[in-house]
C-alpha cells in the first residue's frame, strides 16, 4: 500500500474507558462522517464493545450502513432533511430527531405508511442557532402533545456552541435555556427518557451537563476538542487512534538555493536529501499546510518543503538521512506530527484533518 490509515481500535477502547471514568452517563458514540474518517463499522463495533450503548450519526444513509452491518444497538440519525426515506428508517428501528413541525409531520406520515411507531428525539436550539426548534417552540409542543399517541418520545436534546470554551457564560445560558425547555416538555405531559446535551468538550469539563447520556465524538478518537483551552490528547489521557502513513517514492539529493515544487515556494537553505512522499491533497492532506507541517521518518521529523501536490508532497529529510525509497513515513499519529499540528499548519482543527482523509486511502485495523 502506498498510503494507509492505521486505526488503533485499542486506543478507541482506552479512550472510551477514560471518558467512562469521568461520567456515569450512558455513552453515545458519534460515528458520523465515516467515524471522523476512521471507518464507520469497525469503530461502531469497537465502541459498543468498549461500553458505548448508543450510536449517533448525522445522515440516514450512515444509519442504514450500520444496520446493514448487522449492528442492532440504538442509533440516532439527527440530520435528516425533508424527502428522506423515513419509512425505511422506521423499519430499521432508527431513532429520528425532529426539529420542526413540518419534519415531525412528515415522519408521522411515514409512520402511517409503514405501520411502525417512530422513536423520536426533539432537538432544541438553546443558543447555537444551527439545528433545533427555536421560534416554533410553543406550536411544536402543542403539535407534539396533540399527536402524542403516534410516536414514542425517546429523547430531548440540544448542542453546545462553545463547550470548548469552558469558562464562557454562553454555556450556562444554553444549559438554563435547556432546563426551561425540558420543563415545558414535562408540563405538556411528555416524558422523554434520554436527555442528552454534552459533546466531548462538555463531557470532559462540565459534569453538570451530562444528563442521561453524553454524545462522544472527537475524544473517542483520542483527540482534544481544543488543544488551546482543554490541553492536548496527552493532557487528557487520550490516545490518538489514527496514524496515517505513506511511502517514500524517491529520495534525492538537492543543492542549497534550489527551489522545490510548484511555484518554487521553498528554497533549500542547505544541501539536503528530499523525500518524495506518495500522498497529496487528493488524499486529504491540506495544501494549505505546505511548507509548515511535516512527517516522521525513523523518529526524525522531516518538514514539508514546497507545496503539497495532488498525489504527492516533498519533505526535507536532512543531509545525512538514511531514508530509502519504499520506506514509510508517518504523516501524523500519536508520535511525531499530530493531527493537531496538521490542523494548526492549515488553519483548521484536528476534526477536519482526520475526517478529510480520502476514501482512496485504505483503512486497516490493529
Ligand atoms: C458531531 C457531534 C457531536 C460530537 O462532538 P465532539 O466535539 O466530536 O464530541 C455531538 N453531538 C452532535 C449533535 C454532533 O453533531
Amino acid at each position: 500500500m502506498r498510503a494507509v490509515v492505521e486505526v488503533n481500535l485499542k486506543a478507541i477502547d482506552h479512550n472510551i474507558k477514560q471518558i467512562k471514568s469521568l461520567t456515569k452517563s450512558e455513552i453515545l458514540a458519534v460515528v458520523k462522517a465515516d467515524a471522523y474518517g476512521h471507518g464507520l463499522v469497525p469503530v461502531a463495533k469497537q465502541a459498543l464493545t468498549s461500553g458505548a450503548s448508543w450510536l449517533g450519526v448525522a445522515l440516514l444513509e450512515e444509519a442504514f450502513a450500520l444496520r446493514a452491518a448487522g449492528i442492532t444497538a440504538p442509533v440516532i440519525a439527527w440530520l435528516t432533511p425533508s424527502g428522506e426515506d423515513f419509512a425505511s428508517a422506521l423499519k430499521q428501528h432508527i431513532d429520528l430527531s425532529v426539529s420542526s413541525i413540518s419534519l415531525f409531520e412528515e415522519v408521522l406520515g411515514a409512520a402511517k405508511v409503514s405501520g411502525i411507531k417512530p422513536r423520536l428525539h426533539f432537538e432544541i436550539d438553546t443558543g447555537m442557532r444551527r439545528g433545533g426548534v427555536l421560534d416554533e417552540w410553543s406550536d411544536f409542543l402543542a403539535f407534539a402533545k396533540e399527536r402524542s399517541q403516534e410516536y414514542e418520545l425517546v429523547g430531548v436534546w440540544s448542542h453546545f456552541a462553545r463547550a470548548d470554551e469552558p469558562d464562557s457564560t454562553f454555556n450556562v445560558e444554553q444549559e438554563n435555556n435547556f432546563e426551561l425547555k425540558l420543563a415545558d416538555v414535562k408540563l405538556a405531559g411528555l416524558n422523554p427518557k434520554i436527555i442528552h446535551l454534552s459533546n466531548s468538550a462538555a463531557t470532559i469539563t462540565n459534569p453538570a451537563a451530562h444528563h442521561v447520556m453524553v454524545r462522544l465524538g472527537i475524544a473517542m478518537y483520542g483527540l482534544s476538542p481544543d488543544v488551546n483551552t482543554l490541553g492536548t490528547s496527552q493532557d487528557l489521557h487520550l490516545i490518538p487512534a489514527m496514524t496515517v502513513k505513506a511511502k517514500i517514492h524517491l529520495v534525492k539529493s538537492a543543492k542549497k538555493g534550489e527551489a522545490v515544487g510548484y511555484g518554487g515556494t521553498a528554497i533549500l537553505g542547505e544541501d539536503s536529501k528530499l523525500g518524495v512522499i506518495v500522498m497529496g491533497y487528493a488524499d486529504g492532506l491540506p495544501r494549505s499546510a505546505s511548507n509548515i507541517a511535516g512527517v516522521l521518518h525513523n523518529s526524525k521529523k522531516a518538514p514539508l518543503i514546497g507545496r503539497v501536490s495532488m498525489d504527492q508532497c516533498v519533505v526535507d529529510l536532512g543531509a545525512d538521512s538514511t531514508a530509502k525509497a519504499g520506506e514509510y513515513v508517518t504523516i501524523f499519529g500519536p508520535d511525531g506530527y499530530s493531527a493537531d499540528d496538521w490542523g494548526k499548519a492549515s488553519g483548521t482543527i484536528n476534526y477536519e484533518i482526520t475526517t478529510r482523509i480520502a476514501a482512496r486511502v485504505p483503512r486497516i485495523y490493529t
